[in-house]
């Protein structure tokens, strides 16, 4: 199975259970447009290197197509044709204006100078320029991207049209990003944390989460979470894990992250493998890192109740399945992680208004964005006794089936 059929799998089902005929299926099964690039790049010893790129637009129904860019050595058609479908339904399920879109380069950019890495952006941009746009398509950051790429490409593309501000969102705060953005997709995943423990009637003090992954949405998350008062017993990264049954100190772990490259080996806590993070004694369990990362080979050993997906696709479907089964609750993806994007809309407003928010109004408009869908997907869940993965499509391919309507794409 493909990382596209998997996702695709999910929309199916929320297709059969709202009845929805052939027609619309074969419109919301389909990728718009796929946009294939080499870029090439010079590097600092005088060679050149060429680089395959994407750039993927899944379904425009909601908006102008929106989703971030990712370089990454195992960057494929396939995860971006997986990754901008999740992008269609995230953004319909926080009801903000977009489409869905994904791309980026299959590159290690760690491996770059950072001359080469600029001029990748910019040879990246020059060679999807025609098909993105403020009101066309917007791209972000994602995995090994952030404001640093997405100031490179701004500049790119103004060069070319004219000052374009809205034609991007992650920007730095100089150039027209939003207060909040760079802490968003943490934040929205923690907002909806609160949010069950809310419903659920738990105290934040009893909780104890583990954080697999340490990149922009991990170490976010971990932060606000343990200034909110959880406790952060382990995180890991790509070289190890670190673990304190009493409590870890986020921030103090970032700095030896920034120092050393890794959280291993820091300090207050005991050093433990990569994969020993997903069997630890936790209430929560916040994957935050790659794809795929809790699949057949080691969903057995988890023993958190509640999985809160902040990485895109990281449960695979059997995996998704078992953990049902063992009736652990898994908050999907298109909602725990969609706080990035929901800023990224908050961003684009400001451009197109030309205005610039304080942090509490970004911060009070994600929250009221955030709170309106976890409370959609815990109603429908419950009135329909289905997984909160399950209800989160349902309302998503409803709103996106429903636009196409409105659009006259079919009957
Ligand atoms: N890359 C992020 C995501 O997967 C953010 C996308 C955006 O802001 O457009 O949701």
């Amino acid at each position: 199975m493909t990382l596209f059929e998997a996702v695709q799998g999910y929309v199916d089902q929320a297709a059969d259970r709202l009845g929805l005929d052939a027609s619309v299926r074969e419109v919301l099964s389909r990728h718009r447009r796929e946009v294939a690039v080499s870029v090439r790049v010079p590097m600092d010893d005088g060679s050149v290197r060429v680089f395959p790129g994407w750039r993927i637009q899944h379904n425009g129904a909601r908006g102008p197509y929106k989703g971030g860019l990712r370089f990454h050595p195992n960057a494929s058609l396939d995860e971006f044709r997986c990754f901008s479908s999740l992008m269609t339904w995230k953004t319909a399920l926080l009801d903000v204006p977009f489409g869905g879109a994904k791309g980026g380069v299959r590159v290690d950019p760690k491996a770059l100078s950072e001359r080469e890495l600029e001029r990748l952006c910019r040879g990246f941009l020059a060679a999807i320029e025609m098909v993105i746009g403020p009101e066309r398509d917007i791209p972000a950051p994602d995995v090994n991207t952030g404001p640093r790429e997405m100031a490179w490409m701004l500049d790119e593309y103004s060069q070319r049209h004219g000052e374009t501000p809205a034609v991007i969102t992650g920007k730095p705060v100089g150039l027209g990003g939003s207060l909040g953005r760079d802490a968003a997709t943490g934040r929205g995943a923690l907002m909806c944390l609160d949010r069950i423990v809310h419903h659920r009637g738990w105290s934040r003090e009893r909780i104890s989460i583990a954080v697999e992954g340490y990149g922009n949405a991990g170490s976010w998350f971990a932060i606000l979470a343990h200034q909110a008062g959880y406790r952060i017993v382990a995180v890991s990264d790509s070289r190890g894990a670190v673990w304190n049954p009493e409590g870890l100190h986020p921030r103090e772990i970032l700095a030896h992250k920034r120092e050393t490259g890794s959280v291993v080996d820091a300090k207050h806590a005991e050093t433990i493998e990569r994969e020993d993070l997903f069997g630890l004694d936790c209430e929560v369990l916040v994957p935050a890192a790659l794809e795929e990362s809790i699949s057949a080979a080691n969903v057995e050993r988890i023993r958190a109740n509640l999985i809160l997906e902040v990485a895109n696709h990281p449960v695979t479907p059997d995996a998704d399945r078992r953990l049902a089964d063992r009736g652990i609750t898994v908050v999907p993806d298109i909602l725990g992680s969609a706080g990035g994007v929901t800023v990224s809309y908050l961003e684009w407003v400001q451009n197109h208004q030309h205005a610039r928010w304080p942090e509490d109004k970004v911060n009070q408009r994600l929250q009221a964005l955030m709170e309106a869908a976890v409370d959609a997907v815990l109603d429908r869940a419950n009135r329909s006794a289905i997984s909160l993965r399950a209800a989160a499509y349902e309302i998503a391919v409803e709103r996106v089936a429903e636009a196409g309507r409105l659009r006259g794409w079919y009957p």
